[in-house]
């Protein structure tokens, strides 16, 4: 319709079918499917096993140019190109999607569901609780908090006696250790199951964690825009919002329940006053994280408007964690869609980031090997690299932005895009550039987004019109994404995992971003040593960086030089498998704005319709 509705009316005019007819039409079984409500339901992981010997499909990663603050349509670019792969041209395909935290849901930046006629449906369910997974992280993730400040309290105010009395209870009259104390003990060294067979000085290393309190990195998490947790008064932790947790970044990566569950063990939480790390494990409470996240390890199965198939899981934060949704979903749905199919999964921010993170960290995890790359880009993003006034999220956009303008157009495709797809090629895999059209954009401008990025070295650049007209607006994307996968890739690694963390750190630097060199702080060359000192050298890299330049400086756009890129603190996420250097200051808990978006959201109390999502 002209004009396009708004997400929300185009979602609700859309009846989804039943999850039974949507399960049988992807060749699930019955019992393989957890209805969740009527339009959701999460899948079993049991899946993966009946179908081991299915060859996998095509898989197709959507990455884009570096953003406005506004977004440029990668999610709806993957939506747009699964309705028109399925529905359209009748391939096996499946969107793999990061389920949204609600604080940009209410926050600035609305919902996550795609747009206009490319989104998935029913949209509120989507942007709001869905299957309740990010409700088990936050309370898993708060039991580790609330058990490091226990078991601070227990050794402070016990001997190592009556410690050990309470750790190992008695029950029937035999005094037994538990599985994960076992385990503790092991890594401690003391290969012994018998608590009576301890000497002194062993039972004073199993019982005192020893946490040092100016060392403890675990933060409380809320998925609320609430800045004033930030810091509170009160003990000295912080708040992060949920999907910051090192718990979502493992939902996101973890191949199986046995690998959540080692996973989860390995978090290290704080450290000791002699230096040594201090695990979940240690603090006795990994079995019961599995136990809280057991439901949560199970991709969510949802429909585009289309009525393609979608799954829903898994949303880290894109800078301080890996920013790709979940291993699992991807594997699920590769199995699904056959060797003829194609599984279509986004990265978070813009290439540099999101796409790096997702060939280092997420295929290195998983083994999966990706055959295409599209890169999303806006007439309106590549007019900002060219040279076009800043662009806000709430304020009108300047008239460069509405009327035509080429030698801005032109200038943000020589520098942004082209560095963009190579860095695409960097990773031997080919690239299509998908311009996703807005209805400021003109012939002449879009004509020259596609004739320079071919130029640049994409195998195809094409419009893409899926928010005015869903499936049928991509189908020339879709024709390009199957003619790219026609010739397999090159893939290739940007680093060996072997190489020492701050070459690790250089090469990023100066492949990726352009940066001369980088600079590390004596802060984070200390932190380096240490890590190094525990064996945490071959780990990959998670950088935590700006996705507004492809520098750590915001304002600059295009593809700066002649930058070093100053490396403020490291830390690592041990659970989850990578280290994470700091590129500038990064807010793990964003804060709402003068009007945020709740001011419009409302229930009808008589028909239960929400209005106001966007
Ligand atoms: P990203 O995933 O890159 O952050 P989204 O796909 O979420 O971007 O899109 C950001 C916002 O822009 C969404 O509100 C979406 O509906 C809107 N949008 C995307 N493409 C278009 C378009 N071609 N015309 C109008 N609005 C669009």
């Amino acid at each position: 319709m002209t004009p396009v509705p708004s997400d929300i009316e185009i979602s609700r005019a859309q009846k989804p079918k039943s999850m039974n007819q949507l399960a049988e039409e992807i060749g699930l079984l019955p019992e393989e499917l957890e209805a969740y409500g009527r339009n959701k339901a999460k899948v079993q992981l049991s899946l993966l096993d009946r179908l081991h010997t299915q060859p996998d499909g095509k898989y197709v990663l959507v990455a884009g140019i570096t953003p406005t603050p506004l977004g440029e349509g990668k999610s709806t670019v993957t939506i747009g190109l699964v309705q028109a792969l399925s529905a359209h041209l009748k391939f096996n395909s499946f969107g793999c999607l990061r389920q949204p935290s609600q604080g940009p849901t209410f926050g600035v930046k609305g919902g996550a569901a795609g747009g206009g006629y490319a989104q998935v449906i029913p949209m509120e369910e989507f942007n709001l609780h869905l299957t309740g997974d990010i409700h088990a992280i936050t309370a898993a993730n708060n039991l580790v908090a609330a058990a490091i400040d226990a078991r601070m309290l227990h050794e402070a105010t016990q001997s190592d006696k009556a410690l050990f009395n309470r750790l190992v209870p008695t029950v029937n009259g035999v005094r037994r250790f538990s599985p994960i104390q076992i385990s503790r003990l092991r890594r401690l060294g003391i290969n012994k199951t018998d608590p009576a067979t301890l000497t002194p000085q062993e039972v004073t290393s199993f019982v005192r964690l020893d946490l040092d309190p100016s060392k403890i990195t675990w933060q409380r998490v809320v998925d609320t825009n609430d800045r004033f947790l930030r810091k509170i008064t009160v003990g000295q932790t912080g708040f992060d919002i949920a999907v910051a947790s090192e718990i979502m970044a493992i939902l996101a990566l973890a191949d199986s329940l046995l690998d959540m569950k080692n996973r989860l063990a390995r978090m290290v939480v704080g450290t000791s006053r002699s230096g040594q790390p201090v695990t979940a494990e240690d603090l006795g409470v990994s079995g019961a994280l599995a136990v809280l996240m057991k439901d949560a390890i199970k991709p969510t199965l949802m429909q585009t408007l289309e009525g393609t198939p979608v799954f829903v899981h898994a949303g880290p934060f894109a800078n301080i964690a890996h920013g790709n949704s979940s291993v699992l979903a991807d594997k699920l749905a590769l199995k699904l869609v056959g060797r003829d199919g194609f599984v279509v999964t986004e990265a978070g921010f813009g290439a540099d980031i999101g796409m790096e993170k997702f060939f280092n960290i997420k295929c290195r995890a998983s083994g999966l090997r990706p055959s295409v790359v599209v890169l999303v880009a806006t007439v309106r993003a590549l007019k900002m690299h060219g040279g076009g006034p800043n662009v806000s999220a709430g304020a009108p956009l300047p008239k460069e932005y509405i009327d035509e303008n080429l030698g801005l157009v032109a200038d943000g495709c020589y520098s942004n895009l082209r560095k963009q797809i190579q860095i695409a090629h960097l990773f031997g895999v080919p690239v299509v550039v998908a311009v996703n059209v807005f209805k400021t954009d003109t012939k002449a401008e879009i004509d020259l987004v596609c004739q320079i990025a071919k130029e640049c070295g994409a195998s195809d650049a094409v419009p893409c019109h899926h928010w005015a007209k869903g499936g049928q607006g991509c189908l020339d994307l879709a024709k390009a994404v199957n003619e790219a996968t026609i010739t397999p890739g090159n893939f290739q690694f940007l680093y060996n995992i072997e190489m020492p963390i701050v070459e690790k750190i250089r090469t990023i630097a100066q492949k990726v971003y352009g940066a001369d060199d980088i600079e590390l702080s004596p802060e984070a060359k200390a932190k380096i040593d240490y890590y190094n000192q525990q064996d945490y050298g071959s780990l990959p890299i998670c950088m935590a960086k700006t996705h507004l330049s492809l520098s750590h400086m915001p304002d600059k756009k295009g593809a700066p030089t002649g930058f070093i890129l100053p490396i403020r603190d490291v830390r690592a996420s041990i659970g989850a498998g990578f280290i994470y250097p700091l590129v500038g200051t990064m807010s793990t808990m964003p804060g709402l704005p003068t009007r945020p978006c709740f001011y419009d959201i409302d229930l009808d109390p008589i028909t239960e319709e929400i209005t106001g999502l966007f």
